[in-house]
């Protein structure tokens, strides 16, 4: 781990990489990379490296997993043993498994799993390079995937974090924000900016709860549109196919 430098902040009010305070690391999202899942997505942002696949909806074996009148979401985060400095051990750990329940649960207002009884929607988010904020990361990521997969969604979901570091609010925590930082908090939301997802290290005042609440929703705002424009730009590729062939 490098050394706790510091400061966080220059006298010109930026962070250690050049970003202004409310500022995003930029990212990028490639649709349908793998072909034999129902939807995936490949997402960058800043150096975190994430791929998303969506499965289904399929029938769910065993049977007596099935719920009758709607389908089951499963969603595993996890991080490859190569994402990090130090070789992630494999295999489920406490934080994934803690990360893939709140995950799953953050598309719970906009799956409708109502269409799919019997059925199970399987979401998986592989880390391939960590640089702190994978979970938001892969929500973004799943997002897509699921988007991409024809799930009948009442919107997309969009997550990022804000943070606290030299007693400053930020959005969007680099690794050493997030090390040595003094408050993390991970939110994810509808389009119509319901909170799906919202855990909290370190503290905040009342006051600084509040700002950071409007910074992260200015910030899900930003993402939703990269969100967006990258479904735009392949539905409107698919439509340059459909012309070609009439
Ligand atoms: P998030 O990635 O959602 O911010 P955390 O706050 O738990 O989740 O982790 C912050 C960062 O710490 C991760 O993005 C990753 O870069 C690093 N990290 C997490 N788990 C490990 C691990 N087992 N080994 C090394 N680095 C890790």
């Amino acid at each position: 781990m490098a050394n706790k430098p510091e400061k966080f902040i220059d006298e010109n009010g930026l962070r250690l990489d050049g970003r202004a305070v409310d500022e995003m690391r930029p990212m990028t999202i490639e649709i349908g990379v793998l072909s034999r899942a129902d939807g995936s997505c490949y997402l960058e942002w800043g150096k975190n490296k994430i791929l998303a696949a969506v499965y289904g909806p399929r029938e769910l074996h065993p049977r007596r997993m099935q719920k009758p009148d709607e389908a089951i979401v499963r969603y595993r985060y996890n991080m490859a043993a190569f994402s990090v400095e130090d070789r992630a051990r494999p295999g489920p750990s406490r934080r994934s498994i803690e990360i893939s329940k709140v995950s799953r649960d953050a598309f719970a207002p906009i799956i409708m799993t109502k269409y799919y009884p019997s059925a199970v929607i399987d979401v998986f988010a592989e880390v391939l390079q960590a640089d702190a904020g994978t979970r938001t990361a892969a929500i973004n990521a799943a997002s897509i995937a699921l988007a991409d997969a024809g799930i009948p969604m009442k919107g997309l979901i969009s997550a990022c974090a804000v943070g606290k570091v030299d007693g400053q609010l930020v959005l969007d925590l680099s690794k050493d924000e997030d090390n040595y930082g003094n408050a993390d908090l991970p939110i994810a939301m509808t389009q119509d900016g319901e909170i799906s997802l919202l855990q909290m290290d370190g503290n905040l005042t009342k006051e600084e709860f509040k700002k950071a609440l409007e910074m992260a929703t200015e910030g899900c705002r930003q993402i939703l549109e990269i969100q967006k424009e990258a479904l735009k730009k392949k539905f409107e590729s698919h439509e340059e196919v459909v012309k070609s062939l009439v």
